[in-house]
């Protein structure tokens, strides 16, 4: 906290870790007395950088870049781009400690890295985001590689950056490699990719509701967000049964009372990924849906809550709004969204919760299989690619059940996924000895 108070985003992700895996630590000899968390929570590497860019009307901005190189204990970096306002170096240093857990649990040899922008893509004609994506990479290019550090998207971070980001890499490298994830089918992406976060955290919901004999079908879903992970989380929780309630964005939320079913889903993603609009404007279209403006749809009564958007959306009193309201199942698809108040109040209420390293592993789980893929020169079936991401989800499930099961048999996941996701990256750590 001496040195990292300043940054009270990576303060909040340490604390969650360390309440866990101290206890852990202090109970086993191997891990007792060599610092070992200390090292943890500083940056192998963290890189800033210039950005500067001309817009469509001649204009110069300046924005920062980011890389943080958190950990490769156990493998290359491997993390998202975040391209959103407010990134900083505290958000990226809690997203970067984040997915070494989250990198670790997947069972893949993926060390943890996180970087971005505080440049905002909204209202930014194609131009302007390539000539952005340009220029970000000529300087980005000269810290990574398909061996050292794999970059993927993020907020803000799609497709069509991560194609300029790409174009940009192999022109100044001369190279075609598996640099970056999330590329387009063509050159060199995986099959299910796109859809890994959202369906991986509907599988591992899944799983958590197996254990209490429940499923997805018939239950109302509360999702929020309405980006890349809450998109495919909407699909997979129509094909399992279930009924998608809301979706938002930074604008407010909609609630459908009859349901958002495929097509409107197929609407949604017209929506945002193609005229980049916003979610108010479903309200619009289908009279059976209400726009709140400026709210999170967390007051809306459901089963299962499943927040895709963002880091600290679910305070406190939202968790509450959802266990009076009969929520069982809580799973986390975005990074950090629940706060340490809403988390205590499931712990306290005893309901299902899967912190987001455990829930939302599935994307940087389908990048690492792009990054086999790229390697081997292959490409993987749709069915062969979601077959190993339902593996690593029920894989993630059982290790976190493995460490966070409690002596009353209620499973408490940030525990079991802190610790899972501990092990392996302190053992490596051990074995490399004090570097
Ligand atoms: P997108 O950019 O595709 O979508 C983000 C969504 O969240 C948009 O609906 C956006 O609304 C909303 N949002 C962003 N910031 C805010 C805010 N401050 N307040 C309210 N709403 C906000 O991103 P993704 O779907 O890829 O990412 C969503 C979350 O999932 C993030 O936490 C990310 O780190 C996490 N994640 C993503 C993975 C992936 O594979 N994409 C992998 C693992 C985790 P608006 O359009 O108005 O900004």
């Amino acid at each position: 906290i001496a040195r990292n108070g300043h940054e009270p985003e990576f303060i909040q992700a340490v604390q969650e870790v360390a309440e866990t895996v101290i206890p852990y630590i202090v109970q086993h000899d191997i891990y007792h007395g060599k610092n070992i968390l200390l090292r943890m929570v500083e940056p192998e590497r963290l890189i800033s950088f210039r950005v500067a860019w001309v817009d469509d009307d001649g204009e110069i901005h300046v924005n920062r870049g980011y890389r943080i190189q958190m950990n490769s204990a156990i493998g290359p970096y491997k993390g998202g781009l975040r391209f959103h306002p407010t990134v900083n170096a505290s958000v990226l240093k809690f997203l970067a400690f984040e997915q070494v857990f989250k990198n670790s649990l997947t069972t893949l040899p993926m060390g943890g890295g996180k970087g971005g922008s505080d440049f905002d893509p909204k209202g930014k004609s194609d131009d302007e985001i390539m000539r952005f994506c340009h220029s970000f990479m000529t300087e980005l290019c000269r810290h990574i590689g398909p061996n050292t550090d794999v970059p993927a998207g993020d907020i803000g971070v799609g497709a069509r950056e991560i194609g300029f980001l790409f174009g940009m890499y192999k022109k100044i490298r001369n190279e075609f490699t598996g640099v970056l994830t999330g590329k387009g089918l063509s050159w060199g992406g995986s099959l299910i990719r796109p859809e890994a976060t959202g369906y991986g955290t509907v599988y591992f919901a899944d799983s958590m509701l197996k254990t209490k004999g429940e499923s997805f079908e018939g239950k109302n879903v509360v999702i929020s967000g309405s980006g890349n992970v809450a998109q495919y989380a909407a699909e997979k929780v129509l094909q399992l049964g279930g009924k998608v309630l809301t979706l938002s964005d930074s604008g407010g939320f909609i609630h459908d009372k009859d349901g958002i079913d495929e097509e409107k889903l197929a609407y949604v993603m017209d929506l945002k990924n193609n005229k980049r609009g916003r979610i108010s404007e479903y309200a619009d279209k289908y009279p059976s849906a209400e726009f709140h403006k400026g709210e999170t749809p967390w007051k809306v009564a459901c089963d299962i809550a499943l927040p895709c958007a963002t880091q600290n959306e679910l305070h406190g009193d939202d968790a509450e709004a959802l266990i009076k309201n009969g929520c069982i199942a809580v799973a986390e698809g975005a990074n950090m969204p629940s706060t340490p108040e809403a988390i205590h109040a499931f712990h306290e209420a005893k309901i299902l919760f899967a912190p987001g390293k455990a829930s939302n592993a599935g994307g940087v789980a389908t990048s690492g299989l792009e990054m086999s893929q790229n390697s081997l020169r292959i490409s993987w079936t749709r069915e062969e690619v979601d077959d190993r991401l339902k593996g690593i989800m029920s894989g993630i499930h059982d290790a976190c059940i493995q460490y966070g099961k409690d002596d009353d048999g209620y499973c408490n996941y940030v525990k079991g996924a802190n610790i899972a996701g501990f092990v392996k990256v302190a053992d490596a750590m051990l074995a490399q000895g004090v570097i």
